[in-house]
């Protein structure tokens, strides 16, 4: 998006044909749910991540800059406690652009209509 009016170096076509950008984007979805768990707790999961990213790495990551507990589970990261707030910043901070970030504001942690 930011040269404009250049060659896209991935498919060779102009930037404003190029659909590369928005392919690679439905593909890197990441998406942020919270769920609620045993006792009530409150958990963030965090999906969507690219096979190649070391989730055991990312959720120690994640898990120093919310100072909550987590773990890297079968493909995806859970958080203790509702991050949806600042968790978005916090993947910006390790690599993943917002826009990537998709996060689910359904869940009110209140009980089920
Ligand atoms: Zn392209």
């Amino acid at each position: 998006m930011s040269d404009e009016g250049g060659i896209c170096p991935n498919c060779g076509l102009p930037i404003d044909l190029c659909v590369c950008e928005t392919i690679a984007q439905e593909e890197a979805r990441i998406t942020v749910t919270v769920e609620r768990r045993k006792w009530g707790r409150l958990t963030t999961v965090v999906e969507g991540f690219d096979k190649t990213i070391d989730l055991g790495d990312l959720a120690t990551k994640l898990k120093g800059k919310l100072a909550c507990g987590g773990a890297a589970k079968h493909g995806h990261v859970e958080l203790q406690g509702d991050h949806r707030g600042t968790i978005t910043a916090v993947l910006a901070k390790l690599g993943f652009p917002e826009e990537m970030v998709q996060v689910d504001w359904s869940f009110t942690g209140r009980k089920r209509r």
